[in-house]
């Protein structure tokens, strides 16, 4: 038995690889799907869409490799994470999964604030109470659909369901379950407090393992669905953002993972699990047992060069693209023209507030000094800068928690751009690298597989094999002496600008009051 197979449940598409003894990819299939919005604010799929996708891009795996899958020897899983799948006594699904992106609990998120001292937060659950998280959508149910909450026997998360469908088994691993808020991050288990307090009953919490360990082996229909051989061995496997970082290698300490995609999030590896003073970082058990990942996340990264992209410089945009250029390289090769600090423009990206490490919902984006003798290329190089600076903030954070940040390697679509890359270097004061074959969540996860096959014995000696290195962006001296300068006037503006976005939110409620008066 000498191939794993891989499945990451994503959010836009589930995607498998076929990784062989070495931990090379063999090849890799993907199948997209949507969301749905049933109303303002929801987000949600149907778990079967999932499954669907899961048959679709293992058969169109088997379709050109069918000759490895009798060798698949372990099953790797990685999914989105905080989603909540409802199943019934029967084991059947009970309506459409509530996803991370939903944010139609702010009254339960309240409610937990509410009976969850902030020591129990911190201590136990260790992870700052948000719309997002699972534990909200357990008690949306209970408080909106009570018919269907008293059919609640299980709840899962994404991956966890499609590893019942492939193996018959219930249950969880202790990354994903990190994310839900009924968890004790520390002590890797179910919180009975937590449940106590919140009047959830603990037996509709799955068991929950370590994500290497094996849950079950796959039963005869879903490997006739898949092509994989039954009995194949399936691990509990993990939350996509921890498997990311095994996927990039980030699986020592000193080491962290920066995602510069439309949202963005800094990975940091940890030896401690102990919550931020502030609870404004997500701490979630790790793939390698006894260690944990932090994770600051930002909502508006990337796309606040998009914004500028579409919105500001559409013209430039269309004109570029009339002449086949990619305006995103245009536009940032244009910005590397511009000094350092882009001439006292600083920008702050919090378009749709900030959650590290403000935990602010009324910030807003900010352009700040700008005068006469800016132009197109200062603004856009301003906006990276600030993107990056909210970054520092994460790396602040633990680096004042003593939790070391040596290098750093990067990934998401702003990876692309070497002034970014240069950027995250000088500005985080270490090394940024990025990696070969941009490798993701879903080769984490097979990594694990690998590891739990024995083909490789540990995480870190499967990492150090197949995990390279691609490029280097080393701190330019001159320019880490500026940014750290900058830094602490981008970090003031906030503290300056606080009340004033929350005294605007105000107004504007006001405002739209008027305006729907007259
Ligand atoms: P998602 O997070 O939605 O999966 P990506 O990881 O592809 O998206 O990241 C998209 C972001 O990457 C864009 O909003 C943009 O800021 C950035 N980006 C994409 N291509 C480039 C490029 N060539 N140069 C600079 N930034 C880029």
């Amino acid at each position: 038995m000498s191939n794993v197979i891989s499945f990451d449940i994503g959010t836009t598409h589930t995607k498998a690889l076929l990784v062989d003894k070495t931990g090379k990819i063999l090849g890799s299939a993907s199948k997209e799907y949507r969301i749905t919005y049933p109303n303002v604010g929801w987000a949600e799929q149907d778990p079967r869409i999932w499954w669907d996708a899961v048959c679709d891009v293992s058969n169109d795996l088997y379709s050109r490799y069918h000759g490895r899958f009798k060798d698949i020897g372990m099953i790797g899983l990685s999914g989105q994470m905080h989603g909540a799948v409802f199943l019934d006594a029967n084991k059947n699904v009970i309506r459409p999964a509530l996803l991370w992106c939903d944010s139609r609990t702010s009254k339960e998120v309240e409610q937990m604030r509410t009976v969850l001292t902030d020591n129990i937060v911190k201590t136990v659950l260790s992870n700052p109470i948000l719309a997002g998280l699972t534990a909200t959508k357990v008690l949306w149910l209970r408080n909106n659909e009570p018919e269907h909450y008293s059919k609640v026997k299980t709840l899962l998360l994404p991956k966890d369901y499609i590893r019942f469908l492939l193996t018959g088994t219930i249950g969880t691993d202790v990354s994903d379950a990190s994310g839900t808020l009924f968890f004790n991050v520390k002590k890797g288990q179910w919180s009975a407090k937590v449940l106590e307090l919140l009047g959830v009953n603990p037996e509709m919490l799955p068991p929950v393992r370590s994500s290497m360990s094996v849950a079950g082996t796959v039963i005869n229909k879903a490997a006739e669905q898949l092509h994989i051989p039954a009995d194949t061995p399936v691990i509990y496997g993990g939350g996509d953002a921890v498997m990311a970082t095994v996927g990039n290698g980030v699986t020592a300490p000193g080491k962290a993972l920066s995602v510069l995609g439309t949202g963005g999030n800094v990975t940091i590896f940890s030896d401690d699990p102990f919550a931020d003073p502030k609870l404004s970082m997500n701490i979630f058990c790790n793939v390698i047992p006894g260690k944990w990942i932090r994770i600051g996340v930002q909502n508006y990264a990337g796309n606040s060069l998009r914004w500028l992209r579409d919105g500001l410089l559409l013209f430039e945009k269309l004109l570029f693209e009339e002449k086949e250029r990619n305006p995103y390289e245009v536009l940032t090769s244009q910005a590397t023209q511009i000094e350092p600090g882009s001439k006292g423009l600083l920008f702050l990206p919090y378009f749709m507030g900030e959650r590290t490490p403000h935990m602010d919902p009324y910030a807003r984006g900010v352009l700040f000094g700008l005068s006469g003798i800016h132009t197109r290329q200062h603004i856009v190089r301003a906006v990276m800068e600030g993107v990056i600076f909210s970054f520092r903030d994460t790396i602040e954070l633990v680096r004042k928690m003593k939790v070391p940040v040596y290098s750093v390697r990067a990934a998401g679509g702003g990876a692309r751009s070497p002034l970014w890359l240069q950027m995250q270097a000088d500005i985080f004061n270490c090394p940024v690298e990025t990696v070969k074959g941009s490798p993701g969540s879903g080769y984490g996860a097979a990594l694990a597989a690998a590891v739990s096959l024995g083909l490789f014995s540990t995480i870190a000696e499967a990492v150090a094999i197949n995990i390279h290195t691609d490029r280097v962006y080393t701190p330019d001296k001159k320019n880490t002496l500026i940014y750290n300068e900058l830094f602490h006037e981008y970090q003031e503006l906030y503290r300056s600008l606080k009340n004033n976005f929350y005294r605007m939110h105000k107004r504007m409620k006001n405002v739209e009051h008027i305006v729907a008066k007259h």
